[in-house]
């Protein structure tokens, strides 16, 4: 963030406000950490403000401080509504286009608010007052902490920020060891810790609530992987049968596409998992190194994120899907293997 959009924002923020912090459909701990810590944050300076999430998210996000204020767009619709209507400033956190809020877009759209982005994924859309875009950050709550570093007001982060925001950075980086871990995330969570975030219990919160029908449903993710040494390229389907046969509950393949990456040789590892009732196959897409999956996902799948980070979906069936999916690695050839 620029010294200009600096002062845009203190001066903003100088006056109350009514603001609507809004993540992504399909929140991940990132999305949900940075807006429940901005929340509190923005609470404390004295503003009336909400947390509008488009949709759902997984059990293991839902013990998170301030979780409880959240109000659901596609359960609450009215009253979501009425939040980002009345708003007279729209935080949009960890996602830089409107078309990933899903139906929430054409609210967006029509609301007057100022507009106010802060997040790390590649490719910006155009749309705020204020963009704070930076692609080499771990996480948006590593950008929401230096959000309030900017504004001088660091010593106002108390436990429940903290918290929330560890459970973002900690989520987003894999636990501290993708490639944008920095040494100043390190330091960021440091600082965290010493405000209150508890590291080992925000851990447990999150990995250690397993079911045993999702250790089961990993399993059946595990035996269906297909591995292609000559592509460097490792996928795991899972259809909509197989997700109700292990009891599926949203956030249950969270991770799973990462086992593809632990095999030696493979720098690109994906998951497809079938949604009946959307009728797509949604595609998680990782990898290792200088291989794009933002730009395999925006070029083939309808999606996009990071470069080792990236999702997409595929309107045809689960067959057409792979068929076309192992048409399209056949032109990859060389890039997988530079
Ligand atoms: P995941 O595979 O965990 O759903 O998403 C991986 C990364 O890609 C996340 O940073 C997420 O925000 C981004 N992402 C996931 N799905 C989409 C999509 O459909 N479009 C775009 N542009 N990004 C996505
Ligand atoms: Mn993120």
């Amino acid at each position: 963030m620029n010294s200009a959009d600096i002062t845009t924002v203190k001066s903003i923020l100088s006056q109350p406000q009514k603001i609507a912090i809004i993540p992504h459909r399909n929140p991940d701990g990132d999305a949900m950490g940075s807006c429940l810590a901005l929340y509190g944050f923005l609470k404390k300076k004295g503003h009336t403000v909400h947390v509008v999430a488009p949709n759902d998210y997984p059990k293991f996000l839902k013990w998170m401080p301030e979780n409880d204020t959240v109000i659901n767009f596609e359960r609450e619709n009215p009253k979501a509504k009425e939040v980002i209507n009345k708003a007279s400033v729209i935080f949009t956190l960890d996602f830089n286009d409107l078309s990933r809020v899903g139906q929430m877009e054409q609210v967006l759209k029509e609301a007057s608010a100022d507009f106010i982005m802060i997040d790390h994924h590649q490719q910006p859309s155009d749309y705020a007052m204020v963009t704070y875009s930076d692609v080499t950050m771990s996480s948006t709550c590593e950008m929401v902490f230096n959000f309030i570093d900017f504004l001088g007001e660091t010593d106002q982060i108390d436990a429940d920020m903290a918290t929330n925001l560890y459970t973002g950075i900690m989520t987003d980086t894999g636990s501290f060891k993708y490639r944008s871990t920095s040494s100043k995330t390190h330091r960021v969570v440091a600082e965290l810790i010493d405000k209150g975030a508890d590291n080992m219990a925000i851990h447990q919160e999150v990995f250690d609530t397993n079911s045993p029908s999702r250790l089961h449903l990993l399993g059946v993710a595990l035996s269906n992987m297909v591995i292609l040494p000559e592509y460097r390229t490792a996928y795991i389907t899972l259809t909509q049968d197989e997700l109700d046969q292990y009891d599926f509950k949203k956030g249950d393949t969270e991770g799973f596409v990462n086992y593809g990456l632990t095999l030696e040789g493979i720098i690109f590892a994906l998951i497809f998992i079938e949604n009946r009732e959307e009728g797509i196959i949604k595609i998680s897409l990782r990898s290792i190194g200088d291989f794009s999956v933002n730009e395999f996902a925006r070029a083939h799948f309808n999606g996009g994120g990071h470069t080792n980070a990236a999702g997409g979906r595929s309107e045809t069936s689960m067959e057409e899907t792979i068929s076309r999916f192992n048409d399209i690695l056949k032109t990859y050839k060389d890039k997988l293997n530079p």
